[in-house]
Parts: C-alpha cells; structure tokens; sequence
C-alpha cells in the first residue's frame, strides 16, 4: 500500500484504492507522476472519488512516491504531503 500523485489532477491517491496494479507500466517509485497514474476519480472506469479519505491536491510533478511507500516532495523530499495542498484545479474544458 502506497501513495502517490494522480497524472492527472495532481490529487494525492492510494495505490490500494483506484485501479494503480491493474494500469501499472513500469516504475512508480521515485519518479514524477507517469500518465498511467490516475486517482479514482480521473480514472475513466471508476470516474469518482472513492471518499476513503479526503481528496488532498497538490501541484502537479511535484511529488514521489519514496522508498516507504510516502508521498515526498521532488526536490526537497518533506513527507508532509498536506502542507503543499492547494485548492481543486479547475475542470479542464
Ligand atoms: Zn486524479
């Protein structure tokens, strides 16, 4: 069970709770957000939030998933996820 940033959105999301293994192409550890990496909610088979817990965003590229399976910070490696949320980006037209 992990982290990490959905491609799409930039939402913090749980391998454990969209379809992370089954889209899966390659490496997800220490890199920036890879296309395949999507949240439940952007991922077009389930196409909702999974309300398993709160729906945090973050900039988008800017967060890994480190060794212990953590959100971090790209350049600075913070596990503090939650101090770098912003607001909902707008839907895209
Ligand atoms: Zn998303």
């Amino acid at each position: 069970m992990s982290l990490f940033q959905c491609y799409e959105c930039g939402c913090r999301e749980n391998t454990a709770t969209c379809n992370f293994w089954s889209r899966s192409t390659g490496q997800w550890r220490g890199v920036q957000s890879q296309p395949w990496m999507l949240c439940s909610a952007c991922d077009p088979d389930i196409a909702k939030w999974h309300d398993q817990f709160p729906r945090v965003f973050l900039p988008k590229g800017m967060f890994v998933c480190n060794e212990r399976g953590n959100l971090a910070h790209k350049d600075t490696g913070d596990e503090n996820a939650r101090a770098y949320s912003i607001n909902e980006p707008a839907a895209k037209a």
